[in-house]
């Protein structure tokens, strides 16, 4: 079936599907768990190794549920391949490989990335010899400044940022990464491909943990990159070596979860924008992270880059005064929402930054990126929206006592 010029959602359902085995085609794309894969000839098989003809060798290079999975996440984001990943944190470090990142490289991140990017280029890269500065991406000067003196491999950033909510400004870092040929890295894990596309606005690497909104069950941990044929080919063959590949049922229930991604997303960015609103009226709440709030800093641009579609699903929010304990006695005070470490799903999720995705950080780092310990992230689940904010009620004022 010709996809192109097919709405978003009918692409979600059929993207990647239909793949033709020998006489018949299948419907949905078959979970394929062999490791290795048998040719009428070696021939056959030595011009598959060669990519010559395309086909299947061992489990830890691709299986065919992997490659429908593939499929389907490049066509929604509009790139040319897409590889995956055993998870979001493996897609990255593999995006870094792919972009040159090596000993002696530089990297410049936004200073407010999930925390164990943060932890991957400060830490383990550091060791490695990769030098990363971090920065903050909506001072775009000091960013030029940063990218004139560097001229870095990559540029790494995320769309909307965990857990401060903080918009990036893609088309404009694209064009002023390419200007001091660096490549520009994307995770679109908070935005999903339903609300922001960064390959069409001239990014080089797309990243998401599809742990997240793509599989969106709470039951699968994936990661995937979408990038050009070339690229993807390079992260390919570093892969191999690594083996840090998606297995065939993660990659069947992740392919699952794609067809409902539309739906699912607009019920999430719907609650959320209300929640948002009743959040920054309560006097227990002293700020609200949403870029659809008019109060959030980048509203305009956030408008600008997701059009109608939205502002995500993701809220975070600092109850007033708060300290650790008080946060704590918040979230155990909840009924509905689950207080557990991921986001994305169709339940509706609680998280205390400090003490789990930025867990690695100092408190001085944290402080730094404005990460307290009152501050508390929301992932918005399907629930009707009225359920969620009268659990958060009761729970503000169970916690206020
Ligand atoms: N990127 C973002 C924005 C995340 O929130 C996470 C995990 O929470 C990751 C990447 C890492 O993904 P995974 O847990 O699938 O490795």
């Amino acid at each position: 079936m010709d996809l192109k010029n097919k709405a978003f959602s009918t692409r979600a359902v059929h993207a990647g599907e239909r793949v033709k085995q020998g006489r018949y085609t299948p419907v949905a794309s078959p979970i394929v768990p062999s490791v290795s894969y048998l040719y009428e000839s070696m021939d056959e098989l030595d011009a598959v190794f060669a990519h010559t003809q395309p086909g299947y060798i061992y489990a830890r290079y691709t299986t065919p549920t992997v490659s429908a999975f593939e499929a389907a996440i490049a066509n929604l984001e509009g790139g040319e391949a897409a590889l995956a990943f055993a998870s979001g944190m493996a897609a990255i470090h593999a995006a870094l490989l792919g972009a040159g990142v090596r000993a002696g490289s530089n990297v410049v991140s936004a200073f407010d990335v999930y925390g164990a990017t943060y932890s991957l280029l400060t830490g383990l890269f550091a060791e490695l010899g990769v030098h990363t500065t971090t920065v903050d991406i909506s001072d775009l000067d000091s960013l030029e400044n940063h990218l004139k003196k560097l001229h870095p491999s990559a540029l790494i950033v995320e769309t909307v940022s965990n857990p401060l909510l903080k918009v990036a400004d893609i088309p404009t870092l694209a064009e002023m990464a390419h200007r001091y040929k660096t490549q520009l890295l994307v995770d679109n894990t908070f935005t999903t491909p339903y609300l922001f596309q960064p390959l069409q606005h001239s990014a080089d690497y797309v990243i998401h943990s599809a742990t997240k909104y793509i599989s969106g069950h709470g039951d699968v941990l994936a990661g995937i990159v979408v990038t050009s044929e070339s690229n993807r080919l390079r992260m390919f063959e570093t892969n191999k070596l690594i083996g840090g590949t998606l297995g065939p049922f993660e990659a069947w229930l992740a392919l699952r979860g794609v067809k409902t991604l539309p739906l699912r997303v607009q019920q999430q960015f719907h609650g959320a924008a209300q929640i948002a609103q009743w959040l920054a009226d309560q006097p227990e709440i002293s700020r609200v992270n949403y870029p659809g709030l008019t109060s959030h800093p980048q509203h305009e641009l956030a408008k600008r880059l997701f059009h109608d579609k939205g502002f995500g699903g993701m809220i975070s929010f600092e109850i007033k005064d708060a300290t650790r304990k008080t946060a704590f006695r918040f979230m155990e005070s909840l009924e509905l929402c689950l207080p557990a470490t991921t986001l994305g799903d169709v339940y509706s999720l609680v998280l205390h930054p400090a003490t789990s995705s930025h867990r690695t950080l100092s408190d001085v780092q944290r402080r730094q990126i404005g990460i307290s310990d009152g501050l508390v992230r929301l992932s918005v689940g399907i629930e009707d929206p009225a359920d969620i904010q009268a659990d958060l009620e009761q729970a503000l004022k169970r916690s206020a006592k």
